[in-house]
């Protein structure tokens, strides 16, 4: 399960895990053109997949995106992927709406979908053991100061819900790891309002280049692998040394 893989790096793990053999369920919100597009590129890989609509910043959602990836067999893995960014702003200007749509998305739609994973992997439940990958970002480290503070404290939750569950169900048969990733080329910055943000950055990093959405699913299916079997409560930064 692969939630917000229609674009960016979900669309870029549901067609490398698609090369692993993983059947995939392709989660997107709005999107179903992409959505569409991703599952032709997951079948001309090899593999099965389905698209499910569902946003999960809604509870209800969640549930329903689970039981219809069900249709394809146990569930092997999560990658905990969808999350949003929100405009430029200083603290002082944001306002509870805006606040409450980030946590809601990004922390409480990530520890949700991470509950309906655990509830179909863990030993504990009749399960086979699985993995979960869960995408924070390097401002969870840097805290995005004037640009948005709210997704970098999301992202630092991330952090500490990683090393928590991973270590709450780390006897059950299930790894729990985090990606941090940099500066990632997608469309995330055009949806915070900076479609220029990626040329902006580039020379911060030390690389002096942005990653690609296929360098971050490169990492995150490693984490997926039997070759990360001893690895937990780990975070991989993916930001060309930013
Ligand atoms: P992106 O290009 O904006 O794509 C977002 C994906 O998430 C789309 O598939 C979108 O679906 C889906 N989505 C958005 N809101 C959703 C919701 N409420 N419910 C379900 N799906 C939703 O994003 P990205 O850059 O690939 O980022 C993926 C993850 O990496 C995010 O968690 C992000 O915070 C993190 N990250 C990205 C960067 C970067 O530089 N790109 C850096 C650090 C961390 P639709 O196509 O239907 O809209």
């Amino acid at each position: 399960m692969i939630t917000g893989a229609s674009r960016g790096i979900g669309a870029a793990c549901a067609v490398l895990a698609a090369k692993a053999g993983y059947s995939v369920a392709i989660n997107f919100v709005s999107n179903e053109g992409a959505a569409r597009s991703v599952l032709e590129r997951v079948r001309a890989a090899g593999s099965d997949g389905l698209i499910i609509q569902g946003d999960v910043g809604n509870s209800t959602d969640i549930k329903r995106i689970f039981a219809e990836a069900d249709k394809l067999g146990p569930l092997a893995g999560l990658i905990n992927n969808a999350g949003i960014v929100d405009r430029r702003q200083r603290v002082d200007q944001m306002d509870v709406e805006r606040l409450e749509r980030m946590m809601r998305v990004n922390v409480t739609g990530s520890i949700l979908c991470a509950g309906e994973a655990v509830r179909r992997m863990s030993t504990r439940h009749g399960g086979k053991g699985g993995s979960i990958v869960n995408l924070s970002s390097v401002a969870a480290k840097l805290g995005a100061p004037g640009q948005y503070v709210d997704y970098a404290a999301s992202k630092g939750a991330i952090d500490s819900f990683t090393l928590g569950l991973a270590r709450e169900v780390a006897e059950e048969g299930i790894t729990v790891n985090a990606v941090r990733p940099g500066i990632i080329d997608t469309d995330i910055h055009a949806s915070g309002g900076e479609p220029d943000r990626v040329a902006q950055m580039r020379s911060s990093v030390p690389m002096k280049r942005e990653g690609s959405a296929e360098e971050v699913a490169e990492a995150i299916l490693w984490l997926m692998s039997p070759a990360a079997s001893y690895v937990t409560g780990t975070i991989i930064d993916v930001t060309g040394g930013r």
